[in-house]
């Protein structure tokens, strides 16, 4: 159960404060020509007084407005309280119904074009927090499912704040770093945290950055592959089976040359174009992909920043479908990522 907090932006009728720089020219010397008039759309106030300054630089004037107002007429506060509306499950419609009894009049698609603002402004503010520890994961979203394949969240996971959405296919890994190089370069990520998908895996590599591949994941598969092949292998060969399970648990730093020998012990034996594989030489290529990807299972013993599971990076996703659940607006995709950028962001929560 979440608990609702409204922090909305303050918003003044006046300012004392004089402009810092002119808007024109940075200079910053001005004269004050008056105030003007300005009707806004507030929860509070019906007009607001900004100020008219001319730069004594370049001669133009602008006007200077007061805190939480801006060109538009709807002010700052305004647009939150209908963004928290939405995301709490009001329809556009809705949202312009609920702000009557404030005294406003908005029309549904300005609701809207403001909460796609909003959720640019918000995306815009996360591009220039650094992140250092980024977490990947494909999420399938309510209203969303029937579409080809998930949406894909990258999470700050030092903050455990969501920091971009894409509709990517997570499997295609020319699409992944399309997703993922602008935010590895923008941000300086230096690590990032995935399950055991190859083209997470290829991508990191080409970027150059570290990757944590989330041992839930690597155990679970390893587990079930562990458990098929203590069934069809030779019984003299078991011991392998059960040094392969304690070295994934105890994640040893000379675990991927422990496999390797184990990998050079077992005789290969030669199969025909389209035979399947003997049990025996299913243990080989798997000991071969876990010696090969070792590395990528233990950054986070060297790099304290850095989770072994990507449960953090799920957590955050869980959240934020849990809180975009009513959002009405499915259909579009920007309607979608407004939803989980704007419910994600700790709007109103
Ligand atoms: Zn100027």
């Amino acid at each position: 159960m979440s608990i609702v907090v409204l922090q909305l932006p303050d918003v003044k009728r006046k300012t004392e404060v004089r402009p810092r720089k002119c808007h024109y020219c940075q200079g910053e010397t001005f004269q004050r020509w008056g105030g003007v008039r300005k009707p806004v759309r507030d929860s509070q106030y019906r007009s607001v007084q900004p100020y008219r300054y001319r730069c004594c630089n370049c001669q133009r004037t602008f006007r200077h407005y007061p805190a939480g107002v801006a060109r538009a007429d709807q002010t700052q506060r305004l647009r939150k309280l209908a963004a928290i509306y939405w995301v709490l499950g009001l329809s556009l419609r809705g949202v312009a119904i609920a702000l009557t009894p404030f005294g406003i009049k908005l029309s549904h698609m300005t609701v809207w074009r403001d909460l796609q603002a909003q959720t640019e402004q918000l995306e815009k503010q996360r591009r220039w927090q650094p992140v250092r520890v980024l977490g990947l994961d494909g999420a399938y979203v309510q209203g969303w499912d029937k579409r080809k394949h998930p949406v894909l969240v990258a999470v700050n996971l030092g903050w455990s704040q969501p920091v971009a959405i894409g509709y990517i296919d997570e499997y295609n890994p020319q699409a992944v770093r399309r997703f993922l190089e602008p935010l590895v370069q923008r941000l300086g990520v230096s690590v990032v945290v995935t399950d055991d998908l190859a083209s997470f895996r290829s991508v990191t590599q080409k970027l150059g950055v570290e990757h944590q591949v989330c041992q839930f994941h690597v155990r679970r598969w390893v587990g079930r592959t562990l458990r098929e092949l203590k069934e069809t292998v030779p019984k003299d060969w078991e011991w392998i089976l059960v040094e392969i399970k304690s070295l994934l648990e105890e994640l040893p730093p000379e675990g991927s040359r422990r496999l390797y020998e184990l990998w050079k012990q077992i005789p290969e034996r030669r199969v025909g174009q389209g035979q399947p594989l003997s049990p025996l030489s299913q243990v080989r290529a798997l000991l071969l992909r876990l010696s090969e990807h070792w590395p990528s299972y233990r950054v986070f013993d060297w790099d304290k920043d850095v989770p072994w599971t990507n449960n953090g990076t799920e957590q955050v996703i869980g959240r934020m479908k849990m809180r975009s659940r009513t959002v009405r607006g499915y259909k579009s995709w920007s309607g979608m990522h407004a939803a989980l950028t704007l419910a994600g962001s700790g709007l109103a929560w």
